[in-house]
């Protein structure tokens, strides 16, 4: 697949390389090119496959989250699309924590507390994990975040309201795709122009959601993977063209 001109940027050298996507520098030293990969991990990489249109879907299906959080007044990292698999945003220093949302009890909350999946909590629960693979990105506070240099005191309460804002406007939009939205992480930066503005960046699609149907509660995102259910890529096929509508 090409990678399409575009006005602001010219492709230049791959700067990282993830799991999931590959970070270009352009011309513009506060823009990079994001290209999303077709790979799929779990379990902290040990498994792998490669799903074709996987980077489509996913690339397809943030860039309208992405949008759509903008026209709330979400600061995000997202300066433009490019083509099926790239977008660019805006360079960042990506903060080492993933925060995650929850609505309904799934995954590692219920493998640790014990509760049963599917389980809807009072509150969103919003916590947060120290973003290290040798780790295995552990669960921590405000108060690690703070002495592990990650974010301030009051980094840690801003990111909060602006997760717990995030899961507001993302439940009602999927639920106007009659999916419900249990659990979501998320990943904040520091732009390279400014250090003190933090905006949302990284990817928001079902690698990072759980989302199950309203109607027949079916799983539309990365635990078909995870869980070997099959119908991986038609499930995230599904998502991004009910979110078409
Ligand atoms: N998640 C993610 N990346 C991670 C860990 C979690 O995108 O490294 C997402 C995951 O897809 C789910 C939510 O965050 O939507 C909560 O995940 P959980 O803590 O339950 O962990 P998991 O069960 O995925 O290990």
């Amino acid at each position: 697949m090409g990678v399409k001109k575009h006005p602001t940027y010219k492709t230049m050298e791959p700067i990282y390389e993830g799991k999931a996507k590959r970070l270009f520098t352009t011309d513009d030293p506060n823009v990079l090119r994001m290209e999303y990969k077709d790979s799929a991990t779990a379990f902290n990489g040990v498994k792998k496959e490669d799903f074709e249109n996987k980077g489509r879907f996913n690339k397809a299906i943030t860039l309208i989250i992405y949008r759509m959080l903008e026209s709330k007044g979400v600061k995000t990292h997202l300066v433009d699309d490019v083509d099926d698999i790239n977008l660019l945003v805006k360079k960042v220093s990506i903060m080492p924590l993933e925060v995650i949302v929850r609505n309904v009890a799934a995954g590692s909350f219920s493998k640790r507390m014990g509760v049963t999946e599917g389980t809807a909590f009072k509150k969103p629960i919003v916590e947060f994990s120290y973003k290290d693979d040798s780790l295995g990105d552990p669960f921590i506070n405000d108060d690690y975040a703070r002495e592990m240099g990650a974010a301030s005191e009051e980094e840690c309460a801003y990111i909060k309201s602006v997760a717990l804002l995030i899961n507001e406007t993302l439940k009602e939009f999927f639920l106007t795709a009659n999916l419900r939205l249990i659990d979501f992480k998320i990943e904040f930066g520091r732009l390279a122009e400014d250090p003190s503005v933090i905006v949302l960046a990284d990817e928001i699609s079902p690698d990072t959601c759980r989302l199950w149907d309203v109607t027949t509660g079916k799983k539309m995102d990365k635990d078909r993977f995870r869980q070997g259910l099959g119908g991986f890529m038609e499930a995230y096929d599904e998502v991004l063209s009910r979110l078409q509508k």
